[in-house]
């Protein structure tokens, strides 16, 4: 009888599920392309195309060990009612990861404000899903949405995940107060760091399949 090895399940802390609609049709071009063709894809989607193409991603993700992830979701609040339903069907725990986007981008990822981030936050959680703050990046953020969003992280102890480090072109975006000081550290003033998550997107440094937008 051959011996088995168990193993915990895997855990995907920084998925874009609606990417996987990329796959095959960015090749050859450089970062910039690719982050047009990415932007003219999340533009159309519905959320039932969310839901559906989610349910595919994660179940490919259940096939393949992981058994919970982390889906960093700036597609709009009704897609990320369907990212939960989608997680549910595939049977994968889900930590839905709201970003917040103030400024850039595409309208439907933005928030008009911390305020009306949070509330979209509050809705979500109040459904009985487990959220994480998610300001997307220095650059998609101001100072004071990431101070406030901290702020709110650390009172209800709530996971905090950032791109804190993005492509060389999108960080100059940001004000010389905003930078990173080095690449994949960010360190506002008030946003706690115990419970904080970096993804650093990088196009030149990066190792894994992760960009950001
Ligand atoms: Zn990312």
């Amino acid at each position: 009888m051959a011996e088995t090895l168990s193993l915990p399940g895997f855990v995907n802390a920084h998925s874009h599920a609606f990417q996987r609609a990329l796959r095959g049709r960015t090749e050859g071009g450089d970062f910039w392309a690719w982050r047009e063709s990415m932007l003219a894809l999340a533009e159309g989607l519905s959320p039932e195309q969310v839901r559906l193409g989610y349910v595919q991603v994660y179940r490919e993700l259940v096939a393949a060990g992981y058994t919970a992830v982390g889906e960093f979701h700036y597609l709009g609040l009704p897609e990320a009612h369907a990212a939960v339903e989608a997680a549910a069907e595939a049977g994968i725990e889900l930590v839905l990861l709201l970003a917040a986007y103030g400024r850039g981008g595409l309208e439907r990822f933005r928030q008009e404000s911390p305020a009306d981030y949070l509330s979209q936050l509050e809705e979500v959680r109040a459904s009985g899903v487990r959220v994480g703050l998610a300001p997307h990046s220095v650059r998609a953020c101001p100072r004071d949405w990431l101070e406030e969003i901290g702020r709110y992280a650390a009172a209800e102890r709530l996971p905090l995940h950032v791109h804190a480090d993005e492509q060389p072109r999108e960080i100059g975006r940001s004000s010389c107060s905003q930078r990173p000081a080095a690449s994949g550290r960010i360190r506002p003033s008030s946003t706690p760091q115990t419970r904080m998550r970096a993804s650093s997107t990088c196009w030149r440094r990066r190792t894994r399949a992760c960009v950001s937008a």
